[in-house]
Parts: structure tokens; C-alpha cells; sequence
């Protein structure tokens, strides 16, 4: 049996935050960009979540909930520095540390460094640890496997630590509301409580036609976790699948030209990225929000992989040639690079397949965006021209 830990950040960003400029402690703080310029909130303090701001939230609505919110804008490589000395911190303690984002992480801690049996006696000592070195406070989540251990750290945030015994899952699953499941939206959700299904073991007993009618083709990874099952490994090498970024502009652009100069932004700092990381990327995926908020996505994929500026910030402009942006007002732009390689590497299969729940911040009611997006038969139609 495995013994998981997740650990998570509480309100990584506003907590950085408000260590580091005692002014902001005590009050309501959302990192992000600014409302006038449609920014969006990145992290919440605790604070600010009183008046009901959360994160992917837009700023503006943010304010709006919580007038005297002190908005501060993000320093990601101050960030990612604290992140990184935690994680050395993890990896110290275990091998097996599987990062999800820059604050949260599995660590399979069935074997480990202090040789202590009990997961929750290492949570206990990271969890001081952290605090000891960091003055940030984690949450931590301790089960026989990565679903339970990931619900478990959410329950008791901030600063909690709440652990599931085996002999224990079955109440605990028991007393599980089916949208506390990542990958299960306000959408599905609803239409599980319509069928009946409200705690997760519901599940169990459901119609199979009402539940498949609800949640399609996820029906049999909702019936393996509606039995706590999970053997998925802590992969501490697990594969980066995507990155890309995007950026929501204060007012459209309706300039063309502009607009490929925002495109090729992007591209160049995809690339960036890519070479940081010694990989390289076969497919190119491009994003345009209209001012109407109407989103569509072109792929383009090519052998061999590549990390080249010029190839990437071609194949992305190639992509708006196929979207309406030359006529109707941009609201958004994005870039991604999927089905990522190691430069020598050859290029990688469709990757192995991950639960929905892996995903830190799946959106409403769907598979994990970046899967879902990928125009379906895009990759397949596109996938042997070559640049
Ligand atoms: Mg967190």
C-alpha cells in the first residue's frame, strides 16, 4: 500500500505577499492583473475570499465583490524562487515528487528519507519545516492514494492537515459531495444531483444509463473513484504536455498588424520557454477570443519537433491566417506548444493518459481544457504537412 501526501500552498501568491510587505497583512489582497486592464485574479488571500474573490475570477468583479481590495501585481520570479527552495525541501525527503503547479505537489512517501512509518508524521514535519524556513503555511493531504490525498489537503485549508486511513476512505467517500471532484463542473454536477447522484458513493448505485447520460464517456473513472480507487504512481519525472500563454488585451485590437505583432510576442516567448527547457514541440496551437468573447483555436503539427523562434512565431501566424481576426475585433490572443519532446527524442505517442482530476485547475465541467481544445482531427488532418 502507498502512503500519498498532496501538499498545496495556501494562497501561495498573496501569502507571498503579504510576508513580505507586513502592510498587506490582515487585509483583503488579490494577486493579479489590474481591473481597468481586464485583469484576471491569480490568487486570492484568505481575506478577500470573505467577500467571495477567487482565482480565474475576473479583477474587475473582484473589486466589485470586494471594494477595499488591495490589487498587487505578480512577481512570478519571486515566486518560483520560493517555490523552488520548497520543492528542494520535497525532493530531500523523497524522490518521488510529482509538482502540479508551482505550489502544490504529490510526494509518494511510502519510503523516505527520515524513516518515519506514518505519512502523517512526515506531513506534520514538512508542514513545520516549511513554515520554519518559508514563514508560508501548506496544506497537506495524507491517504493511500493520490485522489483521496489531493480532496484531503482541501479540506481543512488553511494550514490543515487532514489524513484518510485506509480503514477510514469508505466514510470518507461517504460524506463526499460529487463536486468536490476535479473534472466534475457546476454543469455535471447539477446533472448528477438531477440523477439522483449527490455524495460520490452514489455513484455506486446510479442507473448507469442516467450516469452516463450525465458525465459520458468518464463514467467508468467516476465508478473507480466512487470505490476510492486510484493506482495512479507518483511520477516525479512526469511530463510537461503543454505550455503556452496567453494575454487579454485592455481594449481590441483591430489592427492587423498589430495583431500579428501580439502573435509573434507570444510565439517568441514560447520558444523562449522551450529552449529553457531543452525540449521541443511538434504541434502549435494558437487561441483568438473575439471582442463577442467567441474563442477559437487552430493546431498546426509538423515533424520533427522544433524549438526554432522563426518556425514557431511562422507556423502561429500561418494559424491566424485561418481564424476571422483580420475582421473582427480580438479580444484575446494565446499560444501553446503541445506534444513536447526532449530535443533528440523521437517524437512522442498521443501520451499516456491521466485522470481528469491530475489537472490543478480543470475548467467547468470538462475534460482538462488543454486536452479539450485541441481541435478535434486538427492534429490528425495537419499532422503530416510539413514546414
Ligand atoms: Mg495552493
Amino acid at each position: 500500500m502507498r502512503r500519498i501526501l498532496h501538499l498545496d500552498m495556501d494562497a501561495f501568491y498573496a501569502s507571498v505577499e503579504q510576508r513580505d510587505d507586513p502592510s498587506l497583512r490582515g487585509r483583503p489582497v488579490a494577486v493579479g492583473g489590474r481591473p481597468d486592464r481586464r485583469g484576471v485574479v491569480a490568487a486570492a488571500s484568505y481575506e478577500a475570499r470573505k467577500f467571495g474573490v477567487r482565482s480565474a475570477m475576473s479583477m474587475a468583479r473582484a473589486v466589485r465583490r470586494c471594494p477595499e481590495l488591495v490589487v498587487v501585481p505578480p512577481d512570478f520570479a519571486r515566486y518560483r524562487s520560493i517555490s523552488d527552495r520548497i520543492f528542494d525541501m520535497y525532493r530531500s525527503v523523497t524522490p518521488l515528487v510529482e509538482p502540479l503547479s508551482l505550489d502544490e505537489a504529490y510526494l509518494d512517501v511510502t519510503s523516505n528519507s527520515w524513516n518515519e512509518p506514518l505519512a502523517t508524521t512526515v506531513a506534520r514535519r514538512l508542514k513545520r519545516w516549511i513554515r520554519d524556513e518559508t514563514k508560508l503555511t501548506v496544506s497537506a493531504g495524507a491517504a493511500p492514494n493520490k485522489f483521496l490525498a489531493k480532496i484531503a489537503s482541501d479540506w481543512d485549508k488553511p494550514d490543515g492537515l487532514t489524513v484518510i486511513p485506509v480503514e477510514r476512505v469508505d466514510a470518507f467517500l461517504r460524506q463526499l459531495p460529487v463536486d468536490a471532484l476535479w473534472g466534475v463542473g457546476p454543469v455535471t454536477a447539477k446533472r448528477l444531483r438531477a440523477a439522483g447522484v449527490v455524495k460520490l458513493v452514489d455513484v455506486r448505485t446510479a442507473d448507469p444509463q442516467v450516469l452516463r447520460r450525465a458525465v459520458g464517456s468518464r463514467i467508468d473513472w467516476l465508478r473507480r473513484l466512487a470505490e476510492g480507487k486510484d493506482d495512479r504512481p507518483v511520477s516525479p519525472d512526469r511530463v510537461v504536455k503543454s505550455s503556452g500563454s496567453e494575454h487579454t488585451y485592455p481594449t481590441d485590437l483591430t489592427d492587423p498588424d498589430e495583431i500579428r505583432r501580439e502573435l509573434d510576442g507570444l510565439a517568441r516567448r514560447g520558444a523562449a520557454w522551450l529552449e529553457r527547457k531543452g525540449l521541443a514541440a511538434r504541434t502549435v496551437t494558437i487561441k483568438v477570443r473575439y471582442s463577442d468573447f467567441a474563442t477559437v483555436t487552430r493546431s498546426h503539427s509538423a515533424d520533427p519537433a522544433t524549438r526554432d523562434a522563426q518556425q514557431i512565431v511562422l507556423r502561429a501566424r500561418r494559424l491566424l491566417d485561418r481564424t476571422e481576426a483580420r475582421t473582427r475585433p480580438v479580444r484575446l490572443l494565446g499560444v501553446t506548444m503541445h506534444n513536447l519532446s526532449a530535443e533528440e527524442d523521437a517524437p512522442p505517442g498521443p501520451g499516456h493518459p491521466t485522470l481528469p482530476l491530475s489537472e490543478p485547475f480543470p475548467p467547468a465541467g470538462s475534460l482538462p481544457r488543454r486536452t479539450a481544445q485541441t481541435p478535434a482531427g486538427s492534429d490528425g488532418r495537419q499532422g503530416r504537412r510539413s514546414t
